[in-house]
């Protein structure tokens, strides 16, 4: 069965940056399970992925348009220290999650200077041109609750019940 849009699909996969460093991986017991053409991973990757069928190995090189983004100094910015609250422990290249009107980010700080702090809104991985090596693990049809939800629920995942997808994008983890 080849990837295509609206499939779901299993991979290995490692991630290196263009120093060859190992940024991620999959875990060997858990490969990573998303699907095909809803914006679940990168879009470079799909691209590279499309019509590969369980078996396969895949090697390629992301552009970082086509990954994370291309760096924007503009979400470079200072806040005041107020605003970690009180009692907040914090130093620079600490990373925490921000929630904003578009989800949830990454946030990355930078420097501490007095009662001001700056910090960098960019994705972790924003600039990089990412190397991916995936093996294709399995390829199925998604079924028709994935598809409405637009992301792959794990076998027995009793989603609706106590989860509030709609809301959380599953990130909470009772969908995978
Ligand atoms: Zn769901």
């Amino acid at each position: 069965m080849d990837i295509k849009k609206d499939r779901v699909v299993t991979i290995d996969y490692n991630l290196r940056d263009a120093a060859g460093k190992l940024i991620d991986s999959s875990d060997e017991a858990q490969p990573l399970v998303y699907l095909h053409g809803n914006d679940n991973i990168i879009p470079g990757l799909e691209k590279h992925l499309e019509g590969k069928q369980a078996g396969q190995e895949v090697s390629c090189v992301v552009p970082a348009a086509e990954a994370y983004g291309e760096r924007d100094e503009s979400l470079v910015f200072k806040v005041s220290r107020k605003d970690f609250g009180d009692n907040a422990e914090i130093s620079p290249g600490m990373q925490f999650e921000a929630h904003g009107e578009d989800g949830s980010q990454i946030v990355t700080v930078v420097d501490i200077a007095g009662d001001e702090v700056t910090i960098d809104a960019n994705h972790p991985l924003a600039g990089e041109k990412l190397h991916f090596d995936v093996k294709v693990v399995g390829v199925r049809e998604a079924t028709e609750e994935e598809l409405n939800h637009g992301h792959v629920h794990a076998s027995g995942c009793g989603c609706g019940d106590d989860c509030s997808c709609e809301d959380e994008g599953c990130e909470n983890g009772c969908c995978h």
